[in-house]
């Protein structure tokens, strides 16, 4: 393998490219579909000037991107942050059409995001940029085209503020414009759970494929947000014994098992994991290594890199994050024998529930947690044993499966919709 800087390692495109390119070989894809589908079908660029509460104006700049609208409308989040870029949401826009597909929901893939420091404005500032950004990039989106989602920094009520803007402009109430939102305007049960559920699911999967017991396993989770902290929780319902997690500024450890209820309940009163009763401190990248045969990492993007692939204790990875793995970080655990369940698959629990989101809110019916769940489980589980029987066949590792699985739908779909002239 050819030597590469860490920052070629961890540019969110090149990890992209790599690994459709990679599928695209393997599926032996005709050199014109290759050329369709590695580039986004759209992007825009907006510009969105917002009067700002000191009577000044300020201008932000954002982006949505579509990859592809092949297999339905496109489906990806709204992020907020200073580093914001087209490159990354142009990657994560693909990204979102590969995991539509390996789950296969009928859905394309898109991704959205504004370069702002959403701490630094008001929730009046936030609104007005949020709506007016809404109605600039409202020529994409909607419920037959594109449908936003949150994404860091963004949340429910950023959604129902979207669906409110393309609201009042449509004339009525469009809730399946957007997905993500609060139960009162159109959210589904078991939303917030999803993804969490979905990695617990696949780990599951996983332990049962690799002939181990939830209650042999030891587990470390790295990132205790939303999915983090609901899949620690879900796993030790599992039967698996939680021994490390952490945030961003650290992580607690104890290798006979942490109770996650006791944790939920001491961080949502202390606001911190630090001093947590009975556990040791140690660092986020402390807990990467640690002795574990579990590794979760449900925090951000390339935490395992070549840098540190080596010392990873696990024998099975999930990721509930969006591209912890670096594709070198990806080689060294092929070659260690490491079972790594890849974010497009582990992770796509989010955008299922989204789906079920959409279809409740496009028929005004509702569904009980208890059938949402059922339904994710059935979805999940069939996605899983699909790509395994696609890793056995061809004799790929999961990510790989996974990629030429959703690669090989897309490209379908594009054929048999043939090419407008
Ligand atoms: P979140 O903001 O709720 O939680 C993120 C957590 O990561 C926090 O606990 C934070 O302290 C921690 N963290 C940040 N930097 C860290 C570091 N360097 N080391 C250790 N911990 C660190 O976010 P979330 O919704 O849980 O999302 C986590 C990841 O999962 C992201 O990559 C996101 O893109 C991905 N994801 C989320 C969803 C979803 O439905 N929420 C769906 C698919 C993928």
């Amino acid at each position: 393998m050819k030597t590469v800087s860490l920052e070629q390692e961890i540019n969110p495109w090149e990890a992209q490219s790599a690994r459709f390119d990679f599928a695209a070989r393997k599926l032996n894809l005709d050199e014109g579909l290759w050329k369709v589908l590695r580039y986004p079908n759209r992007e825009l660029i907006v510009h969105i000037p917002v009067s700002m509460d000191n009577g000044k104006l300020e201008v932000f700049t954002g982006f949505r991107v579509q990859h592809s609208i092949a297999r339905g409308p496109g489906k990806g989040g709204i992020r907020y942050g200073p580093d914001v870029t087209l490159d990354e949401v142009r990657a994560l826009a693909a990204w979102m059409t590969w995991k539509c597909a390996v789950v296969n929901i009928p859905f394309g893939g898109a991704k959205g995001g504004i370069i702002v420091n959403p701490r630094e404005l008001s929730l009046n500032e936030l609104e007005h940029m949020t709506r007016r950004f809404a109605t600039e990039i409202s020529i994409l989106i909607g419920s037959d085209r594109d449908i936003p989602a949150p994404d860091v920094n963004t949340d429910g009520q950023t959604m129902a503020w979207i669906m409110d803007t393309l609201s009042m402009h449509l004339g009525y109430s469009a809730p399946a414009s957007v997905t993500g939102k609060p139960l009162e305007v159109g959210g589904s049960a078991g939303r917030i759970e999803a993804t969490g559920r979905g990695v617990t699911i696949c780990a599951v999967a996983a332990l049962e494929h690799l002939g181990r017991a939830p209650h042999q396993t030891k587990v470390a989770v790295q990132g205790f947000g939303n999915v983090g902290s609901i899949s620690a929780k879900l796993l030790e319902e599992a039967g698996c014994t939680v021994v490390a997690v952490s945030e961003d500024y650290g992580g607690i450890y104890n290798p006979l098992g942490l109770s996650i209820k006791k944790v939920l309940e001491y961080r949502a009163r202390e606001k911190t994991l630090k001093g947590f009763p009975g556990a040791q401190e140690i660092g986020n990248q402390e807990l990467l290594t640690v002795e574990c045969d579990l590794l979760v990492p449900a925090a951000i993007g390339n935490q395992l890199t070549s840098r540190n692939a080596r010392d990873v204790k696990a024998t099975l990875i999930v990721e509930g994050a969006n591209g912890p793995t670096t594709p070198e970080a990806d080689a060294i655990f092929r070659e260690r024998g490491v079972f790594l369940v890849p974010d497009i698959l582990a992770n796509a629990g989010g955008v299922t529930v989204s789906y079920f989101e959409w279809v409740q809110d496009l028929q005004s019916f509702f569904w009980s947690e208890h059938e949402v769940n059922q339904k994710l489980k059935a979805i999940l589980s069939r996605a899983f044993s699909e790509v395994l029987k696609t890793k056995e066949e061809r004799k790929l590792d999961m990510r790989m499966a996974a990629y030429v699985q959703a690669v090989s739908r897309v490209a379908g779909a594009t054929r048999e919709r043939g090419l407008y002239p």
